[in-house]
């Protein structure tokens, strides 16, 4: 293991989620989201000497796998949840999926953001279907109204990952992944909150208890990482990164996730700006595949030669929503700096 790794400690937590809960969101699931490709790389096999396989789920209907996850979670609410219907403060690619998920199943779906959200995230919310609804001028002011059209209304509140239904709705990769290549011995999944590696290692250690499954972070703000070595949820700042869809925290009182990455993730590799942009223009030169930052880490490590003797391995490719115009000076050469002020 090398410097920028962490051993999981276990922990005697009683798994909330089964493979059964896995296995019923792909039915509910089905015909709803798409069942997107394993495919053989072969620049990234010669590249490590291993056999690469990139599982393509940024071609996921809102861009991202989050549309599972929230699917699920939609579907199994109780009549009554659904009339009152779904709220949701993120504006990324959980709000896209769950904006989605919700118009589909007829369900009506809130996302409250404040003033700073810039004008084109507000768009991309608003043709997905679902009502936006601007709140002062800072998350805290958006969460407040969620809380009270919770309290109220009784909305549903579904957040993006610590969340039983969303895990296992998530977790449906990881069946995906063992079915199309059941030889796999390593599968690299981008982490943030935890709900994609968490239902991921559940599904796939369940059928294959052998399968080492290996988060991926950025090094600015990789929240999960600063926490397992912590041994409990910790607050961890969130900086500026091109690996944007993986900032922000667990929460410290996070219930699932946490404990869950702790008992099933095998390690945790971090990746820096530099070599994201670089797995970012590999995809596009190399694999003719547009993803985002935070899509790419998996190909960043692996590019980096971060994960010792890959072996058979599968990639998680997460998502595709990149700014078009960034995206397109990275592949250029520019060399883009993020977190510059
Ligand atoms: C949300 C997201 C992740 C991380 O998922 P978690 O469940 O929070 O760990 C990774 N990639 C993309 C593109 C995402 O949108």
């Amino acid at each position: 293991m090398g410097s920028h790794a962490v051993t999981a400690a276990s922990r005697a937590t009683a798994p909330s989620i089964g493979l059964g809960d896995i296995e019923r969101a792909r039915d509910r699931i089905a015909g709803r989201v798409r069942a997107t490709p394993l495919l053989r790389s072969e620049s990234l096999s010669a590249e490590t000497g291993g056999a690469v396989h990139l599982k393509l789920e940024q071609l996921q209907i809102t861009g991202s796998f989050k549309l599972r996850g929230a699917t699920n979670a939609i579907l199994k609410l109780s009549d009554g949840e659904r009339g009152r219907g779904v709220v949701g403060v993120s504006t990324g690619n959980h709000g896209r999926g769950l904006a989605h998920a919700a118009k589909e199943a007829g369900v009506r779906c809130i996302i409250c953001m404040s003033t700073l959200v810039p004008q084109n995230k507000v768009q991309g919310i608003e043709a997905l279907g679902a009502e936006v609804r601007i709140v002062g001028d800072s998350q805290d002011d958006a969460q407040v109204e969620v809380d009270r059209l919770v309290a109220e209304e009784g909305m549903v509140m579904l957040p993006p990952f610590d969340h039983p239904d969303i895990i296992a709705g998530q977790g449906t990769l990881g069946l995906e992944i063992l079915e199309a290549l059941p030889a796999v011995e390593t599968i690299l999944v981008p982490l943030s909150g935890g709900g994609l590696i968490a239902g991921l290692a559940l599904a796939a250690k369940a059928l294959k208890p052998a399968v080492r499954v290996v988060g991926v972070s950025m090094e600015r703000g990789a929240a999960m990482y600063a926490c397992i070595k912590a041994g409990k949820p910790v607050m961890v700042p969130e900086l500026p990164t091109l690996a944007d869809s993986l900032g922000g925290g667990i929460g410290l009182d996070n219930r699932h996730t946490f404990a869950l990455v702790s008992q099933l993730v095998d390690d945790i590799l971090l990746v820096s700006e530099a070599e994201i942009a670089q797995a970012i223009r590999h995809a596009y030169w190399q694999e003719k595949q547009v993803i985002e930052g935070s899509g790419s880490v998996g190909i960043a490590a692996l590019l980096a030669g971060k994960l010792h003797s890959p072996g058979i391995t599968a990639v998680l490719v997460s998502g595709c929503n990149i700014d078009m115009s960034l995206h397109h000076r990275i592949v250029s050469g520019e060399d883009v700096d993020v977190t510059a002020p």
